[in-house]
């Protein structure tokens, strides 16, 4: 699972990540929560609706 790191700015592959689910004003989605192997940078990305 890849997720995009700003601090990188590229794709990078999800360190430790997992599922948690995030209420948004647009209802309850699933994210895949992790951080960036390379700077340590918190990753994210939206799995779909939760
Ligand atoms: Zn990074």
């Amino acid at each position: 699972m890849q997720a995009y790191c700003v601090k990188c700015r590229k794709m990078v592959g999800i360190q430790g990540g997992k599922e948690v689910v995030v209420d948004t004003k647009r209802g309850k989605k699933k994210f895949m929560m992790g951080a960036c192997p390379i700077c340590g940078t918190k990753v994210s990305r939206v799995l779909g609706n939760a």
